[in-house]
């Protein structure tokens, strides 16, 4: 008999570590170590009968990969165990996660609210988006929990936030929004990106649903898009699952196979990568060229007590703001030989990128001075070299100038 044996499908007593290696396994036939990738579309079912039952919802079993696949569900499950969420949906990108998890809240003539300093492609859809289908949007400064509730109205169906932010790393209290939207019935969407699963859990702090772009640290390694949406049963079952079921942003199973490897290492990297970003925060704040780092791990950071009773560390990203502008940014960025010049983040290798000119380049300027994108701002992904070298680099990056 193959050994089925999963002794973490539902135990949630396990620590993170043991149930990112075990948990959500399901094994085939013929007992496999790593996990299968079911690679296939559809299910077959042994008559007729079967079939009636298990579309009629009386049978367990799967029907058809755009809304659930066993390479699919380990993903889900595992991340479920993470989360500690009742239920979770994985989705192609983590765009996909965010535009189905606020078309599942609003239709036409509902309101939302959401921070203003978001991720290029979350401001796109809430605010460029959303109004063509009828859903009005007000974007508030997130740093201070009452302009959330200022904007709030009565049709107000959900709240969304991202913390902390892109690029400039600001903090949003989960905490006090979650209770904002809760005293008006909407329900609250945390954007978990950049603090991971391993840092901060926005279920705990009172969030209803958390998304990622599984694109970043949870692939890790630069292979591969995908997203989740993790919350309550009744969030996720609802509309979220019908949703992914009738318009299909669904995952592949093989990238959700690659998530699953990479949720395996997602500990380990996650506690590495961030002992080298504060490593590497520490030395910019005392460098001649630098004017200012953003770092939430960091006392220096306008939010550091926040970031201290939100998040359990201080994650991998840093921001800085040269001196000099655009030009001096460059040179700079230019002059790095590990750092690559890119717009992805959360992986091995570490990342550089100039927001102004390019993940927020669509924003006016007035948009960007408002989120305090200047032009010798650089926002880094810090990876999993050695710190040491890091410093290196970044200080003969900054001898460029
Ligand atoms: C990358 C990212 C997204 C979008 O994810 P994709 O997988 O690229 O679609 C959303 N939010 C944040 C904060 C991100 O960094």
């Amino acid at each position: 008999m193959p050994n089925h044996k999963n002794p973490l499908s539902e135990n949630k007593n396990r620590s993170a570590q043991t149930c990112l290696v075990h948990g959500g396994t399901q094994r085939s036939q013929f007992g496999e170590t790593s996990e299968a990738i079911f690679m296939n579309s559809g299910f077959t079912y042994e008559s007729s009968e079967a079939a009636e039952e298990r579309f009629k919802g009386n049978s367990p079993g799967h029907i058809y990969s755009r809304f659930t696949n066993p390479s699919v569900e380990m993903f889900q499950d595992r991340m479920k165990l993470l989360e500690g969420a009742e239920a979770a949906r994985a989705t192609a990108t983590g765009m996909a996660a965010v535009t189905t998890a606020m078309m599942a809240q609003v239709r036409a003539g509902d309101h939302v609210v959401a921070s203003r300093a978001l991720f290029g492609g979350c401001r796109f859809v809430i605010e460029d988006y959303m109004p063509r289908w009828g859903v009005k949007t007000t974007l508030v400064d997130g740093r201070d929990p009452q302009n959330f509730a200022s904007a709030m109205q009565k049709n107000t169906k959900a709240i969304f936030i991202e913390t902390p932010t892109n690029p400039t790393l600001e903090l949003v209290d989960i905490k006090a929004v979650a209770e904002i939207a809760h005293a008006n019935n909407a329900v609250l969407v945390v954007d978990n990106v950049f603090a991971t699963p391993i840092w901060q859990k926005p279920l705990q702090l009172g969030a209803d649903l958390v998304v990622y772009s599984a694109t970043k640290h949870i692939d890790g390694q630069g292979r591969a898009l995908g997203g989740i949406i993790l919350g309550s049963k009744e969030l996720i079952e609802g509309d979220i699952h019908t949703i992914i079921r009738q318009t299909g942003p669904s995952i592949s199973p093989f990238n959700a196979w690659v998530m699953v490897k990479g949720l395996e290492t997602l500990d380990l990297r996650v506690r590495e990568m961030t002992r080298s970003a504060a490593k590497l925060a520490a030395f910019l704040s005392s460098h001649e060229k630098v004017e200012r780092v953003f770092y939430p791990g960091d006392k220096s950071h306008p939010q550091y007590d926040l970031a201290q009773s939100q998040m359990s560390g201080g994650s991998n990203m840093v921001a800085m703001e040269i001196k000099g502008g655009k030009a001096a940014s460059f040179k700079c960025a230019d002059g790095l030989s590990i750092f690559l010049i890119s717009n992805n983040l959360g992986d091995a290798k570490s990342i550089i990128s100039h927001p102004a000119t390019t993940t927020h380049q669509r924003l006016t300027e007035d948009v960007r001075d408002e989120l305090g994108i200047k032009d010798n701002l650089l926002r880094l992904s810090v990876g999993l070299e050695s710190a040491d070298d890091l410093i290196a680099d970044l200080a003969f990056g900054l001898d460029q100038i």
